[in-house]
């Protein structure tokens, strides 16, 4: 399984500066300087406690 998560902007300041750090999945903004991760979660598809009906009102 690959997993390519490639960030085009930075999740920041919008700069596309991005590069990737030595860690995989982890990247730099030379822009604002900042460091991050991007990390699978899982599929948000749905909500969490769902009951299939929405309460509203
Ligand atoms: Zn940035």
């Amino acid at each position: 399984m690959s997993e390519r998560a490639v960030p085009f902007h930075c999740p920041y300041c919008a700069e596309e500066t991005l590069r990737p750090l030595e860690t995989h999945g982890q990247w730099a903004c030379a822009s604002c300087r900042r460091a991050f991760a991007l990390r699978f979660l899982g599929l948000a598809g749905d909500t969490s406690g769902s009951t299939g009906e929405e309460v509203s009102g």
